[in-house]
């Protein structure tokens, strides 16, 4: 039995085997085995020649009318695959140096590749892509699973990855994929946000899962406590099990909170709304009690397709919302491309620096036809429901203005052509850069609502990367500086007398949620799936100890400091709830 500790990003338990998903590029990690464990190496590597090569002759018969030259490739292929001396020289490796079959494989086959690569033969040295392609299929074999057969699971696995992107996330099959693990992530980058969004338990930032777990072993994702158990003894098993169950009950007990309303102890109303990035997640946040959606991250739909959304299509999403959502109010932000929401296919010549890049609505502003089309979609469906537009990444008035121009323009085009639309659409920005905290009195003048992103607000406030593992302790909402930023902007949309609504995943975590209520925020958009503990904590508190908590909080002068008064406030609140029922 191993434990390895992360970041638990999305909440819930899940015991399952392990399936490896490799990145094309991912190098396998040096990873030793104990003696014991040798013998097993060397028959998976076996197993993988004896695998990968019967793949090829089934392709090669499958494909019997192709030219020559690819013909002659899956010959080469073959020839490696049953050659026996390049299987006893890989397997020498793994005796002699303990290393497992994947990083014995990758040496192997690397050390070949440079070989060729340097012989002044050409025919030779054309040879080198061929050798990485077998040390692949090799590797595909040995790390069990295929990233595309993910969509044709059969039964339940946790998928275990060095990094993932936010869009293979979108698309694991819930039924089938019960638990994630990577090595890379911070608890705000997207992919850890859709796996929240899905229900999926999930751990990142564990640095080396990828090397302590092998495809086919059982493990265990504690997305609550962060940490990851893989190979469990029996007893581990037994206590998760119970752990699982209880869980179950106390969601189940949640569910009883849906039709009743966020307020505080003394009156104060909350509105909850569902942060969402497809459209039948709407669905879900109604069903957990949220009242509309706060943020419907509308960049997914590009991300999905292979290609750019027509503004049909565009529409026919807002649409399918709008039927779920009726008359509830629904916020579509703008495309929000850029940082960790490139396809790796689309990222053509990629940023140094993404997240201070060519993102959100600079790019938008930069790309205007596109641009046009999605706006065109919203106003379009802006008359069928309570829609409201919002603009991310602002940093200053000339982008506002820009975005607003353009808003303009296309609703003048959609007079000329007598096309309806709501021309009193509300439209709103995202703060999420202390620039646009700073300057929010300017901006308070020029739009109709501000809705904090608070995962960007904090990685640009702190200089910390969202997504990046390695400072991701530097990663805290409890820092001063974030929650004076938070503070000032109510305190301009108040005096501009606009409204203000907080939906980065602050908005989520239970110790910060009496600070924000302290701070005079009444509106909050979340995870759809984190709605009811949410209301469960707002209902169990009273706006005047609110008050009291953020005004403490406000005059701490560490996050450390912040964090350890508010987790012993939150303990207690608990503690109060509980007493309650018993
Ligand atoms: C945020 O930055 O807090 C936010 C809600 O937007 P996203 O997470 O999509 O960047
Ligand atoms: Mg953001």
């Amino acid at each position: 039995m191993d434990i390895i500790k992360g970041i638990g990003v999305s909440s819930g338990v899940a015991t399952c085997s392990a399936v490896m998903l490799d990145a094309e590029d991912y190098r396998v990690p040096r990873r030793t085995v104990a003696n014991p464990q040798i013998r097993r190496e060397v028959m998976r590597l076996r197993d993988a020649f004896l695998q990968a090569s019967q793949e090829v002759s089934t392709l090669q018969i499958a494909q019997a009318d192709l030219d020559n030259k690819i013909k002659d490739i899956f010959a080469v292929h073959l020839h490696f695959l049953r050659d026996r001396t390049l299987r006893k020289r890989i397997a020498e490796l793994i005796r002699r140096q303990k290393f497992t079959a994947e990083y014995a494989v990758s040496v192997t086959m690397r050390d070949i590749a440079k070989n060729f690569a340097q012989t002044p033969d050409s025919y030779i040295s054309e040879r080198v892509n061929d050798i990485y392609d077998i040390e692949k299929r090799l590797l595909r074999h040995l790390m069990g699973s295929r990233r595309e057969d993910l969509r044709h699971l059969t039964e339940p696995v946790i998928v275990v990855a060095h990094d993932l992107t936010p869009t293979q996330t979108a698309a694991f099959d819930k039924q089938f994929v019960r638990g994630i693990a990577t090595d890379a992530g911070g608890r705000t980058s997207h992919t850890a946000i859709v796996a929240r969004s899905l229900g999926i338990p999930a751990v990142v930032a564990l640095n080396e899962v990828t090397q302590r777990v092998a495809a086919g072993d059982t493990i265990i994702v504690d997305g609550n406590r962060g940490t990851v158990i893989i190979n469990p003894d029996a007893a581990a098993v037994q206590e998760y099990k119970k752990y699982a169950a209880a869980i179950v009950e106390h969601v189940h007990e949640l569910g009883g909170l849906a039709l009743l309303p966020a307020e505080t102890k003394d009156g104060t109303r909350v509105t909850l709304h569902g942060n969402i990035e497809f459209p039948y997640e709407a669905q879900i946040t109604l069903q957990k009690g949220g009242e509309g959606i706060g943020l419907y991250r509308t960049e997914f739909l590009y991300l999905e397709a292979d290609h750019e959304p027509t503004e049909q299509e565009h529409y026919q999403a807002y649409m399918d919302t709008i039927q779920i959502c009726g008359q509830r109010p629904i916020t579509i932000r703008t495309m929000d491309l850029g940082a960790d929401k490139f396809t790796q296919k689309r990222l053509t010549s990629p940023e140094r620096n993404p997240f201070l890049g060519l993102r959100s609505i600079r790019y938008c502003l930069q790309n205007q036809s596109m641009f046009k089309t999605q706006i065109r979609a919203i106003l379009r469906a802006s008359v069928h429901g309570n829609i409201k537009i919002m603009f991310p990444l602002i940093t200053n008035l000339m982008e506002l203005r820009q975005a607003k121009w353009i808003l303009a323009e296309v609703k003048e085009d959609l007079e000329e052509q007598q096309i309806a639309f709501d021309d009193n659409l509300p439209v709103g920005i995202m703060i999420e850069t202390p620039a646009a905290a700073l300057i929010a009195e300017h901006l308070a003048n020029e739009v109709d609502f501000f809705s904090i992103g608070t995962n960007d607000l904090i990685q640009y406030t702190l200089a910390v990367d969202r997504v990046n593992e390695t400072v991701a302790s530097l990663y805290s909402p409890a820092h001063p500086a974030v929650l004076q930023l938070i503070k000032q902007v109510h305190r301009a949309a108040r005096r501009a007398n606009i409204d203000v609504h907080v939906c980065g995943e602050m908005a989520s975590e239970l110790e910060f949620i009496p600070v924000l209520l302290g701070l005079g925020y009444t509106s909050l958009s979340l995870a759809p799936p984190m709605i009811p503990e949410v209301k469960k904590l707002i209902r169990s508190v009273t706006l005047s100890y609110c008050r009291g908590l953020a005004r403490k909080v406000m005059n701490f002068d560490t996050d450390q400091q912040v964090t350890n008064y508010l987790r012993a406030e939150l303990q207690e609140l608990i503690d109060e709830v509980a007493g309650d029922k018993r």
